[in-house]
């Protein structure tokens, strides 16, 4: 696949963690958070890498060079929105060179289509109580392949019906795992919702912040 835009790209941290979502969480893994999102969830917890000028430039190569170094087994892109920036997909590609398993998570108001195939995708979708669900590109769910898995935010009953409502619509082919909203809602609600109901999704709880704290950033 033909990726042009080799230029700099913008990255707020990289740090070394365990995936705290996704059905790799508790996989050792480099964290590359790409700087700036276009997007404003009511939820989001990297209100600090939105802006498009936060964080510093890296080369395409500086970024594969720390990766090779920290030689982790897995390595996560994510943001910020990372797709937001045209040199990602030609970083993924070259992440996928040498990353034993590469995970993007991306809010999907982006298409994804010309991801590297290599590339794990995490496709976010945007409910109601997000405040961005107008943003969500509902083509995206056509491109899903192996390996690819989605994830939705709960913030309310009203975003759990919502979500139901839309798997029931799209029945997509790969994992999707149901989040509730850190401070939201309680997961014991969310799992008690999703085997009432026979959904056909997954609960996670963000391991990371079971660990570390949910105001602990850079791990
Ligand atoms: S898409 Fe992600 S980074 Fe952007 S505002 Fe929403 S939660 Fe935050």
């Amino acid at each position: 696949m033909p990726v042009s835009d080799t230029s700099p790209v913008r990255v707020y941290e990289i740090y070394d963690s365990i995936q705290g979502e996704s059905t790799l969480a508790g996989m050792p893994c480099t964290l590359v958070r790409l700087a700036g999102c276009p997007l404003r969830c009511n939820y989001c917890d990297t209100p600090q890498a939105l802006p498009f000028d936060s964080g510093q430039e890296y080369s395409i190569e500086q970024v594969t060079d720390e990766i090779r170094q920290r030689n982790r087994p897995l390595t996560l892109v994510s943001g910020g929105e990372p797709l937001a920036q045209k040199s990602c997909l030609a970083l993924l590609s070259a992440l996928a060179e040498i990353s034993p398993i590469l995970q993007l998570e991306t809010s999907g108001a982006f298409n994804i289509s010309q991801t590297d195939s290599r590339v794990r995708r995490i496709l976010d979708i945007k409910t109601p109580g997000s405040g961005e669900n107008k943003r969500n590109h509902w083509e995206n769910l056509n491109f899903l392949k192996d390996g690819d898995e989605i994830k939705v935010v709960i913030t309310s009953h009203d975003d759990y019906m919502w979500a139901v409502t839309i798997l029931r619509k799209y029945q997509p082919v790969v994992p999707v795992l149901f989040s509730p909203a850190w401070g939201d809602i309680q997961p014991s609600d969310l799992a008690l919702w999703i085997l009432e109901d026979h959904v056909p999704a997954r609960m996670q709880l963000q391991l990371h912040k079971h660990i570390w704290g949910a105001e602990t950033t850079g791990v």
